[in-house]
């Protein structure tokens, strides 16, 4: 589901806002998105649980082989 982000910032994966956590701007495919810091480890090691959310964020990992 790609749902456009009218409201307030939240966090993609626990959807708390900067009134409850520091957010971290997060640009891809065109669109902002933000993560938390709690959660940024998610996208740096386990992309792949924000493709829901990020379509294509599971080939985020390290770069495989060529
Ligand atoms: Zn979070």
């Amino acid at each position: 589901m790609t749902e456009p982000q009218h409201a307030a910032p939240r966090c993609l994966v626990c959807e708390r806002t900067s009134d409850e956590v520091a957010l971290i701007p997060v640009r891809y495919a065109g669109n902002d998105h933000y993560i938390c810091a709690p959660h940024l480890p998610i996208l740096i090691h386990r992309p792949e649980q924000l493709a829901d959310r990020l379509p294509g964020a599971e080939r985020f990992g390290p770069s495989a082989e060529h």
